[in-house]
Order: C-alpha cells, then sequence, then structure tokens
C-alpha cells in the first residue's frame, strides 16, 4: 500500500493519496463530519491509491478508488457501514413485522450491503417480508449496496 484514504465518519472520499504515516486532523467539506485514514478498532490504514511511478514514468491516469466497507486488517465495518447497518435495523425495528419477521430480516442486512452467496437470500426476504420498508430505505441501499442488488431489490 502507498497510500491511504481520508474518509468522513458519513462515508465521503476526502482523498486517495494521504501519506501512509500523516495524521490528518481535519473535517468533512460535504457535511462537517471528522475525516479518519485508519480503522477505529485496529487502526490499520485504509487502503488508498498506488504509487505511480513505478514503471519509471508518471502515470497521471485517474483511479477511481472505492471506499471499503469492512476494514481488511480487522474485518470490522467502517462507521458509515455502522451508520447504514444501524439506520436500516432500526426502520425494521419501526415496522408493522412480528419478531421473528424482524429478526430475519435483520439478519440479513449485511448480505444486502455487500455481495455474498447469500445476497440473494436476502434479497427474496426483502421482496417478500419486507417489502413495505424497502422504499423507506431506498437511498442507504443506493449509497452503499452494488447495483446488482439495488436493481434485484427494486426492480418489480
Ligand atoms: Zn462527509
Ligand atoms: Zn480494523
Amino acid at each position: 500500500m502507498d497510500y491511504k484514504q481520508s474518509i468522513c465518519l458519513n462515508g465521503h472520499q476526502a482523498s486517495v493519496n494521504i501519506n501512509i504515516n500523516s495524521v490528518i486532523d481535519s473535517f468533512c467539506t460535504e457535511c462537517g463530519a471528522k475525516l479518519i485514514t485508519n480503522c477505529m478498532n485496529c487502526d490499520f490504514p485504509i487502503e488508498g491509491d498506488w504509487s505511480r511511478s513505478g514503471a519509471g514514468f508518471v502515470d497521471l491516469t485517474h483511479h477511481d478508488i472505492p471506499i471499503p466497507k469492512y476494514c481488511v486488517n480487522c474485518g470490522k465495518p467502517y462507521p458509515w457501514t455502522q451508520s447504514a447497518l444501524n439506520a436500516i435495523n432500526e426502520m425494521v425495528n419501526l415496522s408493522e413485522l412480528n419478531s421473528n419477521q424482524k429478526d430475519d430480516l435483520k439478519g440479513s442486512i449485511p448480505d444486502l450491503l455487500s455481495d455474498t452467496p447469500k445476497s440473494k437470500l436476502a434479497v427474496f426476504k426483502w421482496k417478500n417480508i419486507g417489502k413495505t420498508i424497502l422504499p423507506y430505505i431506498h437511498d442507504i441501499i443506493v449509497e452503499v449496496a452494488s447495483e446488482s442488488i439495488v436493481k434485484a431489490l427494486y426492480s418489480k
């Protein structure tokens, strides 16, 4: 890893070219939340861009560096992933479903946010049991889930 990223607690990417050893003490220009460059659980740097001069020339191509959801080192969700998980969880709690249905949906939230072998099952559950909640979590899902999950969830 050559550089690390700075991302605000709400998941806005500020920079992908932070020197691995620098300490950042600033705030998001979009929402004012604190910027982090390392996992808040284990302090491992959030992987950023790679060096562009390795092959003897400077590569000025723009690379899209994705915002990771989970720490590569400890596996804990980053704060923005945790907020999405919490928000969807809260929506399920506020719904009129019975407690078995609520537990079922809550257990499948991580498989909605990331592509896993259980994502199809999660989509199926949400389109059946959770369909009244889906419109309310649309914006969160679009922010964090993959395009294929968004499509599967919100197609008729
Ligand atoms: Zn922000
Ligand atoms: Zn970590």
